[in-house]
């Protein structure tokens, strides 16, 4: 293998490549029917998408942002109400709570999965919350608002524990939102249903995104709402447009968050390949767990528990001295990415919520050594014997490094 060896950290180039035809011909027939917003398209994609995700009904949306602030506006969360979350996650989450006028609550991570820690969860709501129970509600006793809504984020495509979060939020009558925009054709085992569960079926609701580099990405934005609840379904359907349930006559506020029959339609070619390439990432992830095995001191793969089918939208391993290792790696041209470098309540935008370092230790320490690395369907054994080669060396190297020259 020669120098000049090039892993890009992710390929889009290559999955369009192998179907261009199909998706150039939606083009083709958009441009001739003109049908650009709404019709068919949008509409035989979203029975599609349900029946993936084993619901009962799906509403295309213009991002995942928007998915997961139509759901907690529809599914009823209030301005002035707490909303649970993780600060490890991409800051839609927490954007979508506040744009909701929603405070987040930031609940630490569990230090094997990345997700949301079940006993900091229990610990929040019934120890630092209490029941009102003239209005039904629970109360955060620190602000004295209405704790009403968690959204567990399903993070690199893992699910987070969901019968222990369905089982608290049913106890205190909270709604869960799931986060599945890293997370499409993930499955959770259900001890509770004896059986596996679609990621996006099991919570009030759940937000897809189909941002190009998600495991089902538009080839522009893209995001869904998928429920069983078909009221919760319909006030989605109103939020994306206008809140108007006829053209012209608003029921409410709304927004313009539409999917678009030509993202819609590109979205349909790709899901009939999504099961297939989903396959191909747990077959890499498998490889890459093979590979890096000799480092098992230096590098923690990532843990999959037994009742959780990821979908790996990333490969996230942990290792010390990451920005060493991520830098000479870059150099042997080697892509990778941090996700994510800041947690959510350390960041410049949260400031207002008054946190400080060391208030979620695990998500702290998470997020100075994980590291993704290159993870896609397309990505060949050659070249993840090449990515792990140079992960090896980078090791050796950094320990050269730190030992002082
Ligand atoms: C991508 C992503 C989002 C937001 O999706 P957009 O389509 O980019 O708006 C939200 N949450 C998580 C965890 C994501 O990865």
């Amino acid at each position: 293998m020669c120098s000049a060896f090039n892993v890009p950290f992710l390929d889009l180039t290559g999955l369009h490549a192998e179907i261009e035809e199909d998706l150039v011909a939606v083009l083709k027939r958009a441009l001739k029917t003109s049908e650009f917003i709404g019709g068919p398209e949008v509409e035989e994609f979203e029975h599609e998408f349900a029946r993936f995700c084993d619901v009962d009904y799906c509403v295309g949306v213009s991002s995942g942002t928007d998915a997961l602030r139509f759901a907690l506006v529809a599914a009823g969360v209030a301005p002035g109400d707490v909303v649970v979350t993780v600060p490890n996650t991409f800051i839609a989450t927490a954007e979508a709570i506040s744009q909701a006028g929603a405070l987040p609550h930031f609940v630490d991570i569990d230090s094997s999965t990345y997700n949301l820690d079940i006993r900091k969860l229990k610990n929040y709501l019934e120890n630092e919350c209490i029941p009102d129970g003239r209005r039904g509600r629970l109360t955060d006793k620190r602000t004295g608002r209405d704790v009403t809504a968690i959204v567990p984020v399903h993070l690199y495509g893992q699910p987070a524990d969901m019968d222990a979060i369905l089982e608290l939020a049913r106890l205190h009558d909270l709604v869960v939102i799931e986060d599945a925009c890293q997370a499409h054709g993930a499955e959770y085992f259900s001890q509770k249903e004896d059986r596996w569960k679609k990621a996006g079926s099991m919570g009030t609701a759940a937000a897809f995104s189909f941002y190009p580099g998600k495991n089902l990405g538009a080839c522009g934005e893209g995001g869904a709402v998928t429920t069983n609840d078909p009221d919760l379904a319909k006030k989605v359907r109103m939020l994306r447009d206008h809140g108007q349930a006829k053209k012209y006559y608003h029921e409410m506020e709304g927004y313009n968050g539409r999917l678009d029959a030509i993202q819609a339609g590109l979205l349909r070619v790709k899901l009939r390949h999504l099961s297939d390439w989903n396959e191909k990432r747990r077959e890499a992830a498998r490889r890459y767990n093979n590979l890096l095995e000799v480092a098992s001191e230096a590098i923690i793969p990532p843990h999959v528990p037994s009742w959780a089918r990821a979908v790996y939208h990333l490969y996230v391993v942990r290792v010390p001295e990451r920005d060493l290792v991520r830098e000479l790696l870059q150099a042997r041209g080697v892509g990778t990415g941090i996700h994510y470098p800041i947690p959510l309540h350390l960041q410049k935008a949260y400031g207002w919520l008054g946190h400080r370092q060391g208030d979620f230790p695990v998500a702290e320490r998470v997020a100075n050594e994980v590291l993704s690395l290159p993870m896609y369907p397309q990505l060949s054994l050659d070249q993840q014997q090449y990515v792990a080669d140079k992960v090896l060396e980078s090791l050796t190297a950094r320990t050269r490094v730190s030992i002082g020259n």
